[in-house]
């Protein structure tokens, strides 16, 4: 592969065109890094720019950083409120948060380092710039131009701004990655979706006291109402102090350095070393000087693309992310392959498939879903269409406890087939039983298909193939 790539950039220096390209890729994240290796799989000349770090969001401040902390969490809970009961007895642990966060960041830089050669490996040019558009198929960066056929912008996105008075005190999630140096003492976690509630249960889970701070009445409100309530008693019987229907005014240092919230209602909630910050993400894409390409966005800066990622300028695509689709990392490499399928395979029916995507809340505990949740199956199909089965146990793990965990499980199923067209889980290992399951939902499974296959005993997801 090293050979060909060779061999085909001396081609093309020698007939003077060595700035142009098949494709041109701006952003080396999931979809970014997923998309320009497919397409040179099919033998076209690819570069790809990236400004930061390889890997993107998902390497280095999303998914694998806070996987690492979740199973640093599990561990803690383990060891402080699970060991003692199954007969474990050692002297009083203690956690060294700088240990982890220093063998976590090197796991993420073996990473990086991976995927670089994973580009070279491919024959990818890699520019280590910020690319900008200098026409509609031009970009410069590093103050060269390059020029290709097809152009992918894959830029991400980046943790919403804090509105309020005080928000430089705060962190989000890339500042509880790239600075957060200690176990904060007490943490106040602003946010109702999928970070906020991670964060707030790895920081609790360790050890910090935690108030998770909601606008609404309940977090991960979009889900299922099995999952939000489950989730809202678990935190709470956890320790997680859950302070709902309150927005932050603003924020004051007091003379010990620690931080004072004043609420909306006047209250004040006091003593934090930490308030992280995670309402939502907005989408990289001012800085790419869009104007001079005709590309347009949506309202919020999402550069939308169609069902085969194509923005409204031919030769132009976007996906992952920036597009304002589902933003989860399997989703933007799925789309990132399909699309140099498509463009450089001859595969023309190559596209990514958005429906049933399953995902998980790495919360304590796990969540899975997949699928309408019952308020939008029965907005859809209407309740007399719809058969509901849902359970609700404490899993064999805890069974010898003293510390308890729900688990609840809910199926949605439709029409005289019963047609599952969602399933919701939250319980211990929920994040590992969604994917199998998610195939079986994908292929059109029915209760009938579901109650088919014999139990596996005992585990907690037998209850799926029992239910009645
Ligand atoms: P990104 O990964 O954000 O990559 C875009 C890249 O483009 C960036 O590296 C950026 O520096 C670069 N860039 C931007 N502008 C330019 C420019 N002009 N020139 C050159 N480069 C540029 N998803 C999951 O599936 N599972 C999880 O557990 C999960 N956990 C997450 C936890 C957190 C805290 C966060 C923030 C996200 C998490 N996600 C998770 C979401 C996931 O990280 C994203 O959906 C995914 O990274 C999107 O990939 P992308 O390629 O679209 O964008
Ligand atoms: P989300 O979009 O999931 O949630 C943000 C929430 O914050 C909103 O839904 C809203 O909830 C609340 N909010 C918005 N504005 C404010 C405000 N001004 N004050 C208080 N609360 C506010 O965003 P995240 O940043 O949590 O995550 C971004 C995306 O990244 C996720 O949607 C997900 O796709 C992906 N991700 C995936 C993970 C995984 O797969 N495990 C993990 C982390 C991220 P409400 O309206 O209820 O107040």
């Amino acid at each position: 592969l090293r050979l060909f790539a060779l061999f085909r950039s001396f081609s093309v220096m020698a007939d003077g065109k060595e700035n142009h390209f098949d494709f041109i890729v701006i952003g080396g994240g999931s979809g970014g890094m997923a998309c320009s290796r497919r397409a040179a799989q099919h033998g076209a000349r690819v570069i790809l720019f990236e400004n930061k770090r390889l890997g993107g969001t998902c390497v280095n401040v999303g998914c694998v950083p806070k996987k690492v902390m979740w199973n640093t969490a599990d561990i803690s809970e383990i060891v402080n409120h699970i060991a003692a009961d199954y007969g474990f007895s050692f002297s009083k642990p203690s956690f060294d948060f700088n240990h982890i966060r220093k063998r976590r960041d090197a796991y993420i830089e073996r990473l990086n380092g991976i995927y670089a050669r994973n580009l070279d490996n491919s024959g990818i040019k890699f520019v280590m710039e910020k690319a900008t558009f200098v026409s509609r198929n031009e970009v410069e960066a590093g103050g060269v131009r390059y020029s290709a056929d097809h152009i992918l912008i894959a830029t991400g996105g980046t943790p919403t701004g804090v509105p309020v008075k005080g928000g430089e005190f705060t962190i989000n999630s890339d500042g509880f990655f790239n600075d957060m140096d200690k176990l904060p003492a007490k943490a106040a976690v602003v946010g109702a979706g999928y970070i906020a509630v991670e964060l707030a249960g790895v920081l609790n889970s360790l050890g910090s006291d935690v108030t998770l701070i909601t606008r609404k009445e309940y977090a991960l409100r979009r889900f299922d109402e099995l999952i939000y309530t489950t989730l809202e008693a678990e935190m709470t019987s956890a320790g997680v102090h859950m302070q709902h229907n309150s927005s932050v005014s603003g924020i004051e240092k007091d003379g010990s350095g620690l931080m004072n919230l004043t609420m909306e209602d006047g209250t004040v909630l006091s003593g934090f070393d930490t308030v992280i910050y995670a309402i939502g993400r907005y989408p990289i894409s001012k800085d790419l000087n869009l104007k001079i390409t005709g590309v347009e966005t949506d309202r919020k800066g999402y550069i939308t693309s169609n069902a085969k990622e194509e923005t409204n300028v031919p030769g132009i695509y976007s996906l992952g992310d920036i597009s304002g689709k589902i933003q989860l990392t399997p989703v933007a490499i799925a789309a990132g392959r399909a699309l140099a399928d498509r463009i450089f395979g001859k595969m023309e029916d190559r596209i990514m498939d958005y429906t049933h995507v399953p995902t998980v809340v790495f919360s304590h505990p796990t969540i899975g879903s997949i699928g309408l949740t019952q308020k939008e199956a029965t907005e859809k199909y209407g309740a007399n269409d719809l058969k509901i089965y849902q359970s609700t146990f404490t899993n064999m793990w805890y069974a010898v406890t003293e510390r308890k965990s729900k688990t609840a499980y809910k199926l949605i199923c439709q029409g005289p087939n019963e047609k599952v067209v969602g399933m919701h889980l939250i319980g211990m290992a929920s994040d590992e039983i969604m994917q199998g399951f998610g195939v079986a939902i994908k292929m059109g499974a029915t209760k009938k298909d579901f109650d088919s296959c014999v139990a596996i005993h005992p585990t907690a997801s037998e209850e799926l193939v029992t239910m009645v």
